[in-house]
């Protein structure tokens, strides 16, 4: 029998580095700590820090978050409002209050400090400017000019990720989201406590937000890349017509979200990527928090497993068996998902119907909201199956 395998480290070299501090690289971070591995977490930007963002955790994020962390909530939806480009407005109530509406500055410290906590060391405001790997190890430039080494390499720098472009990260659709931070009126933010809009809007795929934070809601929309013209129209006029134009935001920002394709690779060597680096983010309803913590949590497993690896071969197993563990987690949502989502561009009134006036629907949504079951679930009814059958027969 061969000895065990101890991994050894030049001096100066990590066993792994995270690039990013969202919810998929501070969870990735916590994770590799936890199994033993000196790990380095990068930021770009100062902690805390902004994110264009709903902040809305659903079922599936709750059950994802580090047991005990300390997180504060500001509103919780029990209650949805749905409409039809401001029509056929209907509002649904859960059957329990669980949508948990947080900032993502503070959620995200949060989870940065616990990964601290289970030994990661972080260094913030500092961005990774490229990355090559040769002989076992990944080198990493950052822009305070500093060369860092590591064994295994972790991307979770989010949508516009320099790591997915190394790892060459395939999309299948790209969207872009506006998002303001409205500053609310007691009035208003009586209207809005404990419900969550839904707009179904006038540009192919695209929908808009208003999530209650107390005295503020979060209120955006999101369409296909491209239109950027179109979509700043639509923003002001769904800002207006829900009286949330006049007062002056504390954030108006853009973002863009991206799905992956199936088949597009979630490592290169010993490089691995996470959440939105990854493109892993539901077609239809572009929530990617959950996915970033369950897909961060499976990195930081994986990188340990590349870092003990005995050699090159069995480095490069390891990371292939994350992107099948990662297929085998995520794989069915994100199929699920780009199924609803070709048959809410090709009918957006028949979903809005369906969620509105068929109780079978609205329970099945109701309990993903819940994370009792997922958008596979929802999709897998056969009336969700034939309906997207049909609709994947229309141009
Ligand atoms: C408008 C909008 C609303 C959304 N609303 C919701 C919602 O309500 N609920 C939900 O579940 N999802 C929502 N999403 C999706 C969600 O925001 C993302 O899926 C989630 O943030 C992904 O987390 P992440 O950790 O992968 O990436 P991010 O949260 O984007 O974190 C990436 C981090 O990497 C850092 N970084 C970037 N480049 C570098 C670099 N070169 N070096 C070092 N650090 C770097 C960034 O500063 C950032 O901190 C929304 C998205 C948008 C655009």
């Amino acid at each position: 029998m061969p000895p065990p395998y101890t991994p050894t480290r030049a001096p100066g070299t990590w066993d792994v580095i995270v690039v990013g501090a969202g919810p998929a690289g501070a969870t990735a971070a916590r994770v590799a700590a936890a199994q033993g591995c000196e790990t380095l977490l990068l930021e770009r930007a100062s902690i805390p820090r902004y994110k264009t963002c709903g902040g809305g955790l659903v079922g599936a994020s709750l059950a994802a978050l580090p047991p005990g962390l300390p997180l504060k909530v500001h509103d919780t939806a029990g209650r949805f409002t749905f409409a039809l480009n401001g029509t056929k407005t209907r509002t649904l109530t859960c059957s329990s209050p669980v949508c948990a509406m947080v900032y993502r500055s503070e959620l995200d410290a949060a989870l940065t400090e616990v990964a601290a906590a289970a030994g990661a060391e972080v260094r913030d405001g500092t961005a990774l400017t490229a990355l090559e790997e040769r002989d076992g190890t990944v080198t990493v430039r950052t822009n305070s000019g500093d060369t860092l080494r590591a064994r295994a390499v972790v991307g979770a720098d989010g949508s516009a990720s320099r790591v997915a472009r190394y790892v060459g990260v395939e999309c299948a659709q790209v969207d872009l989201a506006l998002e303001a931070e409205v500053p609310v009126d007691p009035r208003t933010a009586e209207r809005w406590r404990g419900r969550v809009l839904m707009e179904w809007g006038p540009l192919p795929g695209s929908f808009g937000w208003v999530f209650p934070k107390g005295e503020v809601c979060t209120a955006g929309v999101v369409a296909a890349r491209g239109n950027p013209v179109a979509l700043r129209a639509y923003k002001e006029d769904f800002l207006a017509r829900h009286g949330l134009l006049g007062p002056r935001p504390l954030h108006d920002t853009g973002h863009l979200t991206r799905c992956r394709r199936p088949d597009s690779p979630l490592s290169r060597g010993r490089v691995l990527v996470a959440g939105d680096a990854a493109a892993l983010v539901d077609h239809w309803s572009r929530e990617g928090i959950s996915y970033a913590l369950r897909s961060g949590d499976l990195a930081g497993r994986a990188a340990a497993l590349v870092v003990a690896a005995g050699d090159e071969a069995e480095a490069n197993a390891a990371a292939a068996h994350y992107g099948r563990q990662v297929d085998d987690v995520l794989g069915a949502e994100m199929r699920a998902s780009g199924s609803l989502m070709r048959l809410f561009t090709r009918r957006p009134g028949l979903v809005h119907t369906a969620l509105t006036r068929l109780p079978p629907a609205w329970r099945r949504l109701d309990a993903y909201i819940a994370g009792r079951t997922s958008v596979a679930g929802i999709m897998t009814t056969p009336v969700a199956r034939t309906a997207a059958a049909l609709a994947d027969r229309l141009p």
